[in-house]
């Protein structure tokens, strides 16, 4: 694979490695972009909630400076972008973009593992009712609309146990609506890797019939899963097979 844009760093209490590790691992396996998009330190004001599995605020600047610094280092060799995953929470999103801005953030991806807000709301991924697949849907759709997101990482995390009938109607409306705005989703190859509920062919077979602009995402939370290739190998089968629109080159 060319590029990659989603990679973690240790700073979000559930990966391992150093920076540089993850980045001569891509340059072994030949990629010509890596992209940094740790989980976005999230201030949520006014509430004593902390999330545990981002970066601290106080981390900010030193993870941009840590990568930008590596950027020039390995210039010749590899191009090294710093972004971030971030959820869209209406609540905080503004202030959240505003505090973001301080480091100039090359790009963000979504990865949206809450309904609601974090503070308030529920995770996607444990849910069945029809009613939360939807709000997963129309909360996705409000957020990339917003213009601040590059792609949506793992769009199918809400899985297959709503009604058949909800199903289908929101995945459709999920997938016409990032069509519509011109926004890639992302074969998540964590999800492969450890054989997650997702990528779920299901999911990506509604992708091909509408149209989708595809993108992989090794979503790497260590530095061998950077570029690795058998995972990237089932997510191509899948492409081969339902005839999805893979991007091959990096645009960024
Ligand atoms: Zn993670
Ligand atoms: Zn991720």
């Amino acid at each position: 694979m060319q590029y990659n844009y989603h990679t973690h760093t240790a700073r979000c209490n559930h990966a391992q490695g150093e920076e540089r590790e993850y980045i001569e691992r891509a340059i072994e396996n030949g990629l010509k972009v890596l992209g940094f998009s740790d989980h976005a330190p999230y201030a949520f004001p006014n509430t004593d909630y902390r999330s545990h599995y981002r970066m601290d605020d106080g981390e900010l600047f030193d993870y941009a400076e840590t990568v930008r610094a590596l950027a020039k280092e390995y210039e010749r060799d590899i191009r090294i972008l710093c972004g971030f995953e971030l959820e869209y929470y209406p609540k905080y999103h503004a202030e959240e973009m505003a505090f973001l801005a301080q480091v100039r953030p090359d790009y963000l991806i979504m990865g949206q593992h809450f309904i609601g807000n974090e503070t308030d709301g529920k995770p996607i991924f444990l849910q069945s009712d029809d009613r939360d697949l939807t709000a997963y849907v129309t909360q996705v759709l409000e957020g990339l609309s917003t213009g601040d997101f590059l792609y949506l990482a793992h769009p199918d995390i809400p899985g297959f146990r709503f009604s058949k009938a909800a199903t289908d109607r929101e995945y459709r409306r999920l997938c016409e609506g990032a069509k519509a705005l011109s926004i890639p989703l992302e074969i998540n190859l964590l999800g492969i890797r450890s054989k997650r509920h997702y990528p779920d062919e299901r999911f990506f077979a509604i992708a091909a019939e509408v149209g989708n602009e595809i993108m992989l995402g090794c979503d790497s939370h260590s530095p061998a899963s950077v570029g690795e290739p058998s995972s990237e190998k089932i997510a191509r089968e899948m492409v081969k097979k339902l005839g999805l629109k893979l991007i091959e080159q990096p645009f960024l």
